[in-house]
């Protein structure tokens, strides 16, 4: 980069999904993007980085579809056609499921698809390099944006200096630029972990997801597509005590496999991990404001939740799909993008459907997350009465999808 091209449309700090995802948004629109992560993207992409797979709900993969980058997956997406959620105690079989959720209720298809975290970034870099008005500074860190009248001033950590007319802060939970511009979070610990790791198993899902809450919290086993040896895989989500996770952690695979067929039963044959294993420590966080002059919060700079529901990132991707068309709009009116009506609408549309989804996890979490007696029995109840009301299930199914409320037209399907 020379000091001619030093000057951006939009400046996005952190290069995670959401950032990457981002930057692909405003590629595809015609502006000039600088995309900044600290980490060198190869280092992103290698297998040690991140062991997780996401749900990709219908509506996040309508924006990836959009983007240019869901095609680029190839046969790594997991289609997602059945739900089963069981409630049940380490050592003892799995209860029978209380709630089974089929593709067939709706007939819409599948109501999600899982895939490697790993895919997603290969998928989005590749659509990145199509794009000749985003450039990629990896790795560099974005140390301040200082928000001017015509534009704000990024300092690089090794003292280059960029302009824009909007910095995007995607860079994460522990966000620099959120800090800096004095926006305040609300956050609390769940104490527990999520233990992530890849399961071998002897017999296919069938596209069936598990989720099995235990007293340590909810236990995901989620379909993977088959690995390179054909094997049959799945992702598992693993919630623990933090004081357990290291013992757990440190277990070989023989060991390993048994804990997990103690908890989940031999429904898919013998289990067996495959590759790493990774632990996340587990809260929730939320800004104040996802707005301030010039910058616009995004992905968990702006919002962190328990992974009960496999939402975190597809609400990342709906504030990709909401400040895209947020900013877009205002541009194609002839105004710029760090304009400050474009990001109190961004602000407006995603502040109801984060508070929402923080609530509804936050609950769920609490609710499931114990062995208290009277507590199980009536989430149990709750439930099975949800397994026999249609309506009320297909309502959630079409919340989980991410298909419902003020869409933005990326999430609907349609152009940017
Ligand atoms: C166990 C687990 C399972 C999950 N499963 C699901 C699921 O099934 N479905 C789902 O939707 N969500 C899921 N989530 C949530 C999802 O993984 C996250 O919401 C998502 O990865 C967050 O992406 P992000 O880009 O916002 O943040 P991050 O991934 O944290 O990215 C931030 C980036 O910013 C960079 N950075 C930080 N500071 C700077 C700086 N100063 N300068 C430059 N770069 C910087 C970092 O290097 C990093 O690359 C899960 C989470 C966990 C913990």
């Amino acid at each position: 980069m020379t000091q001619q091209d030093d000057s951006f449309d939009v400046v996005i700090a952190g290069g995670g999904l959401a950032g990457l995802c981002q930057a692909v948004a405003f590629g595809v629109a015609g502006l000039r993007v600088a995309l900044v992560d600290r980490d060198r993207p190869s280092d992103l992409l290698a297998e040690p980085f991140d062991g997780r797979s996401s749900a990709i709900a219908r509506g996040s993969q309508q924006v990836l579809q959009g983007l240019g980058a869901w095609p680029l997956l190839g046969g790594e997406a997991q289609a997602i056609r059945d739900i089963r959620v069981s409630d049940g105690r380490p050592g003892r079989p799995p209860a029978p499921f209380f709630l089974h959720y089929a593709e067939a209720d709706l007939g819409e298809g599948p109501m999600g698809h899982i895939v490697e975290n790993r895919a997603l970034r290969r998928a989005l870099y590749r659509r990145l390099e199509a794009l000749p008005g985003v450039a990629l500074l990896a790795p560099a860190s974005v140390v301040a944006a200082e928000a001017g009248a015509s534009a704000s001033r990024v300092t690089l950590e090794d003292g280059r200096r960029l302009t824009a007319r909007l910095v995007v802060a995607a860079d994460g939970k522990r966000s620099r630029l959120r800090a800096a511009a004095g926006i305040r979070v609300t956050e609390w610990s769940y104490r527990q972990v999520g233990l992530v790791a890849t399961l071998a198993h002897e017999r296919p899902h069938e596209g069936l997801a598990h989720e099995h809450f235990l007293p340590a919290g909810p236990f995901a086993v989620l379909p993977m597509v088959d690995g390179p040896a054909a094997e049959h895989r799945s992702s598992l989500v693993w919630t623990e005590d933090p004081a357990i996770a290291p013992a757990l952690l440190a277990l070989d695979n023989a060991a390993f496999g048994r804990a997990m067929e103690r908890r989940f039963g031999l429904s898919l044959g013998r289990l067996r991990p495959i590759g790493g294993r990774w632990s996340y420590p587990l809260g929730l966080l939320l800004a104040e404001r996802f707005v301030a002059p010039r910058l616009a919060l995004l992905g968990e700079a702006a919002h962190a939740i328990h992974p009960i529901a496999g939402q975190g990132l597809n609400l990342g991707l709906r504030d990709v799909a909401a400040l895209a068309e947020a900013v877009v709009d205002t541009v194609r009116l002839g105004l710029e993008p760090g304009d400050a009506q474009a990001l109190e609408r961004y602000q407006r549309w995603r502040r109801f459907d984060t508070l929402l989804l923080a609530g509804v996890t936050d609950t769920l979490t609490r609710l499931f997350s114990n062995d208290i007696g009277p507590l199980r029995l009536a989430r149990d109840l709750g439930l099975a009465a949800v397994n026999r009301a249609k309506p009320l299930k297909r309502f959630f199914m079409r919340h989980a999808m991410g298909v419902v409320g003020e869409l933005p037209r990326l999430v609907r399907g349609e152009a940017l």
